[in-house]
């Protein structure tokens, strides 16, 4: 056997030998941006107090217009990093201690912290199998009397099943707050995926499709909303008095206000966001096309109306037709030189915070709290589709990571080749 075909695994040559390119969205047009407001000499402007400047410098507020535009809705919030944006969403919509928000276990950490930062509950949805989005089913299961709201997250570059979730808020009289961080600049039957919910919207850090370093914009209709977000973003307790404002509820303020350099950076950062996302689809849909067909392998699946922006590239394997398991496979494929390719996602469910229901002190708070309902289950065996994708059959590429051209795709399905015409045959 030649070399070049004896699987890197066992001792062969790898069939990618060179480093991927990182992904890198920022350009002359970013630099220009950046540089003329340090020649401005205005960094931010944002005053903490009820006064013009209360909605930050000239670029944060035409950053946000841009937003309005681009993502079609009535009004941008602008903050200094998702996680923030996450936490001013719930509180904005009110969450009292104890009160329950449903997540899907399958996101990033933060869309669960955001209900603890308000003394809410996090209570964990499994997820649907196929597109790794919240299972509205599972949302349905975990209702209860405390219930308040749904956080709906757009899981790996697609929108979630937001029709079937307003359902089951609508007839429940819950909220929605989205989490579109890794979807961006993606529809959802001719609608901006991350505008369906009350309020949602999306990162700026720098492993997402467009950047600002770290940043977030939150996206809602409700001007309601809006205002009680800007509030919260900007010491709300010091400016409800002279902004006349009357509902006290939750407006303990944060200081969330994104700066001017990021906002000027964003606002060329959104313009090219289009077109990021349609080259990542292309990259995306032709290793599919190259992959189509390997046995044992299921490949990201769309739902329909739906585009993907494929933040991640997601991927489930079926160990009994392989005949190996999962750690066979993704030694194989990074012996051959897959970059970034990650067995399983995140259970956030079974996070020790959780499990141990420690969070803020050491008495089990806000659980303890009086009036918050006992008995919320953690850990093993709650979203038993979840964990069995993550411990078992799940893998993905974080996609978003590279910059890939149509030679680098082909080569990166030739690996994947490579180890399927290896397996060892049953
Ligand atoms: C990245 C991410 C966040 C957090 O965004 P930051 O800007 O890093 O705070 C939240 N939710 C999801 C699903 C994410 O991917």
């Amino acid at each position: 056997m030649r070399p070049s075909s004896r699987l890197a695994l066992h001792g062969g040559v790898p069939r990618i030998r060179k480093k991927f390119r990182r992904y890198n969205s920022l350009g002359p047009e970013e630099l220009r941006a950046a540089t003329q407001v340090i020649r401005s000499g205005i960094l931010s402007q944002f005053l903490g107090t009820w006064d013009p400047d209360f909605y930050g410098g000239p670029r944060v507020r035409e950053f946000e217009k841009a937003c309005c535009r681009f993502f079609r809705v009535n009004h941008a919030v602008t903050v200094n990093s998702w996680t923030s944006g996450l936490t001013a969403a719930i509180g904005a919509i009110g969450i009292e201690p104890g009160d329950e928000v449903i997540v899907p276990t399958w996101t990033m950490c933060a869309s669960a912290t955001a209900v603890l930062h308000w003394w809410g509950i996090p209570v964990f949805a499994d997820i649907d199998p196929l597109t790794f989005c919240m299972d509205p089913r599972s949302v349905e299961k975990n209702l209860t009397p405390r219930t308040r709201a749904i956080l709906a997250v757009d899981i790996f570059g697609q929108s979630c099943d937001l029709d079937a979730l307003r359902k089951i808020a609508n007839k429940k009289g819950l909220r929605i707050v989205g989490d579109t961080a890794q979807a961006p600049g993606t529809w959802n039957c001719g609608r901006v995926t991350g505008t369906l919910a009350d309020i949602g919207g999306y990162s700026l850090n720098y492993h997402k499709h467009i950047h600002t370093g770290e940043g977030g914009i939150l996206v809602t209709n409700d001007a309601n909303l809006a205002e009680r977000a800007q509030l919260i973003r900007n010491h709300a307790e010091a400016v409800v008095g002279g902004k006349g404002v009357k509902n006290l509820v939750n407006m303990v303020g944060h200081n969330f206000r994104l700066g001017e350099i990021e906002a000027a950076m964003g606002t060329t950062q959104l313009k090219k966001l289009p077109r990021l996302v349609r080259n990542r689809q292309r990259a995306a849909e032709r290793l599919t096309r190259a992959l189509q067909g390997l046995p044992g392998l299921r490949l990201p699946y769309v739902r329909a109306g739906c585009t993907h922006a494929y933040y991640m590239y997601p991927m489930v394997l079926d160990p009994q037709a392989l005949g190996v398991d999962r750690a066979w496979i993704i030694k194989a494929l990074r012996a051959e030189g897959v970059p970034d390719l990650s067995p399983g996602y995140a259970n956030v469910h079974c996070l020790p915070i959780y499990q141990k229901k420690i969070a803020f002190g050491s008495r089990g708070f806000p659980w303890s709290l009086p009036g918050a309902r006992g008995g919320v289950r953690y850990g093993p065996k709650t979203c038993p589709v979840a964990e069995d994708l993550h411990d078992r059959t799940f893998m993905a590429i974080h996609f978003c990571a590279f910059e890939m051209s149509d030679a680098e795709i082909d080569l990166l399905a030739a690996a994947f080749h490579k180890v399927w015409n290896h397996l060892p045959r049953a």
